[in-house]
């Protein structure tokens, strides 16, 4: 395949570890606008292909177009810089520096040939960090130092700092590890807003939440996709049933 409308068509990836195939020919699309959910038991390969897709990982054959550009190979700041942003599991936030900080040290600078030109102002910073702290829920915190939050809040920021860059696409492993339920709840609004415009994949494993925000869920196992759908198709497959959610 050579042109695609999908925001991400990943096709015959593949990487070994020492002969083990962790990601194994795996094919995978995902459009614009569009909110991915990945699960699958431990070992399965859900967080390898996250590290295959924003280039923490080489790829050992096939391939990762994003909006139709080639990406594998590519080092890992020029995949950020194309619009891919990849939240990790732990927070990488600056504990002593304020949301507001925290913001605007995030926001891309000196991007392309025209490094020095493309010099965003101060007023530009204030106002992207404006926008995205409102998008985040965390308007009112801007002075707050980033320690004094709540978990949920430092993975909210998190998100926060990865919008700065204007990502095309955001993928996230396990946001809601260690949230309240409020938290969690809050959380799935907001994954569903940003996916408003952009395509979203997070890896998760608690079944409500993958319900409540999912709109097609990828079920992978032994570094293939076992099965793909809606909610309701993967979790009434039978081989899904006896490789995750039956156990
Ligand atoms: P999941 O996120 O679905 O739980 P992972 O992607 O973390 O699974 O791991 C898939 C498999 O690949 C596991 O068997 C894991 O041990 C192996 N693996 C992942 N990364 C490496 C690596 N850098 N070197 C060797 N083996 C790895
Ligand atoms: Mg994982």
């Amino acid at each position: 395949m050579s042109n695609t409308d999908f925001m991400l068509a990943v096709e015959d990836l593949t990487v070994s570890f020492d002969g083990f195939k962790a990601i194994d020919k795996l094919t995978l699309y995902v459009d614009r606008d569009e909110l991915r959910v990945i699960i699958g038991p431990n070992g399965a390969g859900k967080t390898t292909l996250l590290d295959l897709v924003c280039g923490k990982t080489r790829a050992t054959g096939g391939s990762i177009k994003f909006v139709n550009r080639e990406m594998t190979g590519l080092p890992e700041y020029q995949i950020v810089r194309a619009g891919i942003g990849r939240k990790f599991q732990t927070p990488s936030i600056y504990e002593n520096l304020s949301v507001f900080q925290n913001l605007a040290v995030s926001f891309p600078r000196g991007r392309g040939v025209f490094g020095a030109l493309a010099f965003k102002t101060d007023a530009e910073v204030r106002q992207r960090v404006s926008d995205v702290a409102a998008e985040i829920g965390l308007s009112e915190a801007l002075e707050r130092e980033a320690a004094q939050l709540s978990h949920g809040q430092k993975q909210w920021l998190e998100i926060g700092m990865l919008l700065m860059q204007e990502p095309q696409l955001l993928m996230l492993d396990e946001p809601i590890a260690g949230m309240s339920v409020r938290e969690r709840e809050q959380t799935a609004e907001l994954l569903k807003r940003i996916s408003r415009g952009r395509a979203v994949i997070v890896i998760e494993h608690d079944m409500d939440f993958v319900r409540e925000i999912a709109d097609k869920v990828t079920v992978m196992h032994q570094g293939k996709i076992l099965a793909e759908g809606s909610m309701d198709q993967v979790q009434n497959d039978p081989r899904v049933i006896d490789v995750y959610l039956g156990h």
